[in-house]
């Protein structure tokens, strides 16, 4: 079926066709490790597992390759303060190599836990700063670098179309950018840079034709994804955030590099936001990681579904309200049975349903209009049939539902009925508590207790 992405490089919507005909080449910009996610990172990162199984269940075999940056990251993305790497290890009093390792870990855990798909490939910019050498070597011999005390940049002004993805304003960026250029020897405030050297008190160096030093975060990137993908791939994407710099600069250095169309779709996904405001990962006290989440009693998948009821390109609020409103929208979802479902039987109404369903997925990402037409038509058999797109877990939480309660659990069940009926309240209550701390859910009413396992 035909799939239609917005490509932020034309500003519309684009039907899209993959260079190879049933090949998607897929590149996502990995997490900085130096601090856990915070759950505005995490929603980019459904977003693109929900864009890799959209093309997946359209048949697409994805290459899905997403970096990890453990270097070269610097506190503004214009390359002014300090690499973030190395101020997390002077406030841990770690090595930034354990730092990078530590983040990177909880970063996977956190993904694992929200059912988003690992990418086939997941370079950190530590084991590939040969090619980046490479690369900025091959700048270099184009002309299009130059060297100050503080590295080797990349001169902009050289390069005929930089900003044209992102559209910017050269002269208002330059205004906007002055108050971070740390480098007054740099030749236009929008030059970025590819190598940063002398810097002695920085931990992680390596050998270069230029001196000792590290690379900028940018090359990173356009040299893992062209290393993985080639010089022209399908999609990049990102937060929104990395359309005026970071993206930018990638687009240059592969261009400049290659005099090849680096990317055909670029895609972004919006801003999660916390009471308007942007969300940190330095924030602390309020909600901000998935363990945070976790501790304060949420499920994983709650925060998945949360994700799935707003378009990607629109901005979200997050709020422990509307989290716990996702969590009883997913509870109903999870208690669906066959048993009332209206399409398990009708083939007519149910290939009809999916392929609506499946016809606003494929218009760039319907994915709140799916999940509304889901929640509509009640079905347990057409969640079922989109669980491995949307990712919620279903057919697991269904099932779970339908085990039978283990012989010890029924004793224990029994035993509080005993408990209840002599009126020993106290033991009957902390009979309650052991079935809870088992994962089990206890209602009692008139006819005695019901004992359920606890869905979510
Ligand atoms: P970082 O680890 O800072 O390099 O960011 C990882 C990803 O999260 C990037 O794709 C960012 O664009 C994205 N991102 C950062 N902040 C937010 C936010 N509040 N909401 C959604 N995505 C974000
Ligand atoms: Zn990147």
């Amino acid at each position: 079926m035909l799939v239609s992405l917005y490509n932020t490089a034309s500003r519309s919507k684009q039907e899209f066709v993959s260079l190879e005909p049933g090949k998607v080449r897929l590149y996502c910009c990995g997490p900085t490790v130096y601090n856990y996610a915070h759950i505005g990172n995490l929603r980019t990162y459904i977003f693109e597992d929900l864009l890799r199984r959209i093309l997946e269940f359209n048949g697409y075999e994805v290459t899905h390759v997403m970096n990890v940056t453990d270097v070269g990251h610097m506190t503004t993305d214009e390359d002014a303060g300090d690499d973030k790497m190395e101020v997390a290890a002077r406030r841990e009093n770690r090595s930034p190599w354990e730092i990078a390792r530590f983040y990177e870990e909880a970063f996977f855990h956190d993904t694992a836990r929200l059912n988003i798909l690992r990418p086939h490939i997941t370079p950190r910019a530590t084991e590939h700063v040969k090619e980046m050498i490479a690369l900025i070597e091959k700048l270099e011999k184009g002309g299009l670098t130059y060297r100050t005390a503080e590295g080797i940049y990349f001169d902009t002004a050289l390069f005929a179309d930089y900003g044209k993805m992102a559209r910017l304003n050269l002269t208002g960026q330059r205004t906007e950018r002055e108050e971070v250029v740390a480098d007054d020897s740099k030749r236009n405030p929008s030059d970025f840079m590819l190598w940063f050297l002398n810097k002695p008190t920085h931990i992680m160096q390596w050998t270069s034709p230029w001196g000792p030093g590290y690379p900028g975060w940018h090359i990173e990137c356009s040299a893992m994804s062209m290393k993985y993908l080639e010089e022209t791939f399908d999609i990049h994407c990102g937060g929104v955030d990395h359309i005026p710099v970071h993206h930018t600069n990638e687009i240059a250095q592969s261009e400049g590099a290659t005099s090849r169309p680096f990317v055909r779709y670029w895609m972004h996904g919006e801003f999660l936001l916390m009471g308007k405001e942007k969300i940190s990962k330095s924030k602390g006290g309020s909600i901000n990681t998935l363990q945070s989440l976790i501790d304060a009693g949420f499920d994983p998948m709650a925060y998945r579904y949360f994700c799935l009821q707003a378009h990607y390109r629109t901005e979200l609020n997050f709020s422990q309200e509307a989290l716990a409103a996702a969590t009883a929208g997913l509870r109903k979802i999870y208690s669906l049975s066959t048993e009332n479902d209206s399409l398990a039987q009708n083939e007519e109404g149910f290939a009809a349903a999916k392929s609506k369903v499946l016809a606003v997925l494929n218009d760039d990402l319907g994915v709140p209009q799916a999940v509304g037409m889901l929640n509509f038509y009640n079905s347990l058999r057409l969640w079922l049939a989109f669980d491995s797109v949307l990712g919620l877990q279903i057919a697991e939480h269904v099932h779970r539902e339908e085990e039978p309660i283990p012989a010890q659990v029924q004793a224990l069940i029994s035993e509080r009925s005993a408990a209840r009926a002599a009126k020993q309240w106290a033991e009957a209550d902390r009979l309650r508590d052991l079935l809870i701390s088992q994962g089990y859910e206890v209602a009692d009413g008139p006819e005695g207790a019901a004992v359920r396992k606890k869905v979510i």
